[in-house]
Parts: structure tokens; C-alpha cells; sequence
């Protein structure tokens, strides 16, 4: 079901995992922002579409996670862009043998049998510094950065006050930590990719987050604060205390705490290692 967030902006949530995929209006059919992730639900927007007489003429994801990257045959064959960055890994993901098996292997096993992974990660990569999505419809700004991973953008469909956060700025996750990038400092990238989702906050009404629900304006900086002290307590050594773990979670998701527990230990271990070398 298609829910409207905002003028020519609707949301669909899928079942496991609260995916929010975000549809805009343009002029001649409509941008699909993270398209879903079982084949029913990306056939029920599709239908939805339909209904509606709106084509998909663009999609783009976020960001190369598996929950992020899908597509099923009935939303058509528009481009789906993303960064070059996220485009170049999913390339390189494709490349490998077997990797239809491998991706499967990562999937929520309840339900792994309904992911169409056929046109996973095909992904049109837009150059480097790309202001804003390639389409016919009100501007969407990219907003790169390194937070959570590679190539990952969050968009601002400009005129509609409406920020996509892609896997950030949620109720229900905490901020995830890449892990991908063994080179840079996960941390710091985040509170850089935090900086600039601040520095357009004048600018939203409506922000959506990858997981999670839909928020006002007094949610977007509330939720930035949330994420940064969770960061910054991670970084630090300290414990937050976040409503996404521990006792306050929401029924469902507690699994969120044992995501916590990980990055404590592992980040923990890495102070301590700073420590020892400084
Ligand atoms: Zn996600």
C-alpha cells in the first residue's frame, strides 16, 4: 500500500524490517527510490503504480546493501541509478562466481525464497559529484557521503521538503558502523554524513529513513542528535542511552541490541588499541 508522506511523495513499507521504498511524482511517471525487497511487495507497487497510470521512469538506491539494490520485472526497465561508488560495488559483487548464492546466504532466511535476485545491484552509477537525480520531475539533490557505506546517498527532493535518509536518521536501528571500507574511520565518516544531513535541515519537512517510520521536521534534527550521540558514545568508550536498545526497543527488534553489543566490543577493542600505540 502507498502511503502519501507529502505532495506527489508516497511511501511503501514492506512487512520484515520496515524498508521504506519512496515513490515521487514527476511529469511523466514517477522516480521509485529503494524499491522493496519481497517479489509480492514490489508487485503490489507496481500494481499500485498501475492503478495510479504512473510508469517508473528512474529508480535509484541509497546505497549497495541487499535490502536496497532490488527490482522485480513488473516496475519496467527505467534506469536505476545510485553513486559510482555504490554502482562500482555492485559491479564488482556481480562479478564474482556464484554470487547469486552468496548474496542469498545473507538474507533473512524467513524470507530469502521470496527475494528476486535477478536483477539485483543493476545499477546505473552517476559520475562523481552529480547534483542532482537525471530525471523529469521536482530536482532531487544527492547528498553523498561515507557514512554507513560505500557510495551511500541521501536525497532531497527539493520543492517538496522531503529528505530520504537511506539507512540512517531511524527509530528503530541504531546507526550501523560500515564495515566495508577497512581503510577509512567508520566513525568519523558517520558524524560527517551526519554534518550534512544538518546542514539541509532548514530545508525538510518530511524525512524518511530507510527502516523505520516517517518523520517531521522536529524528527529530522531529533533523530540526527540521537544518531550522533550514539556515535560519539561508541567512539568514546561510553554507553548511550538510545530507546532502539535495551529494554525500550520496539517488539521485533531486538535484535537491534545485539548489533549494538558488536560494535561496542569492536570499537572498544579499537580504542584500546589507539591507546596502547599513542
Ligand atoms: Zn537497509
Amino acid at each position: 500500500m502507498l502511503k502519501q508522506v507529502a505532495e506527489g511523495v508516497w511511501v511503501h513499507q514492506s512487512e520484515l524490517l520496515q524498508n521504506n521504498s519512496i515513490v515521487v511524482q514527476g511529469k511523466a511517471g514517477v522516480l521509485l527510490v529503494d524499491a522493496g525487497i519481497t517479489g509480492d511487495e514490489m508487485i503490489a507497487i507496481a500494481n499500485g503504480l498501475h492503478e495510479l497510470g504512473q510508469p517508473v521512469v528512474a529508480g535509484f538506491s541509497t546505497h549497495p546493501d541487499w535490502d536496497h539494490v532490488l527490482w522485480h520485472p513488473q516496475l519496467g526497465e527505467a534506469p536505476r541509478y545510485g553513486t559510482a561508488r555504490c554502482a562500482a560495488h555492485m559491479r564488482e559483487l556481480r562479478s564474482k562466481a556464484a554470487w547469486k548464492a552468496r548474496v542469498a546466504e545473507g538474507l533473512p532466511p524467513e524470507i530469502a525464497d521470496e527475494i528476486p535476485l535477478d536483477l539485483f545491484g543493476l545499477i546505473t552509477g552517476l559520475p562523481a559529484g552529480t547534483a542532482h537525480i537525471p530525471w523529469d520531475g521536482p530536482p532531487v539533490r544527492i547528498i553523498e557521503h561515507p557514512a554507513h557505506a560505500p557510495g551511500h546517498a541521501a536525497l532531497l527532493v527539493e520543492e517538496r521538503g522531503v529528505f530520504v535518509a537511506g539507512d540512517m536518521l531511524s527509530d528503530v536501528l541504531v546507526p550501523m558502523l560500515d564495515d566495508v571500507n577497512g581503510t577509512n574511520d567508520p566513525i568519523e565518516d558517520y558524524l560527517v554524513g551526519l554534518e550534512l544531513f544538518e546542514g539541509v535541515a532548514d530545508d525538510v519537512d518530511v524525512v524518511i529513513p530507510g527502516h523505520g517510520s516517517v518523520g517531521g521536521a522536529d524528527q529530522l534534527r531529533a533523530r540526527i542528535e540521537l544518531d550522533r550521540v550514539y556515535v560519539q558514545a561508541l567512539r568514546d568508550g561510553g554507553v548511550a542511552d538510545d530507546p532502539r536498545i535495551g529494554p525500550s526497543a520496539k517488539p521485533g527488534w531486538e535484535w537491534v541490541s545485539d548489533v549494538h553489543e558488536g560494535q561496542l566490543q569492536r570499537f572498544a577493542k579499537q580504542a584500546k588499541h589507539d591507546g596502547m600505540t599513542s
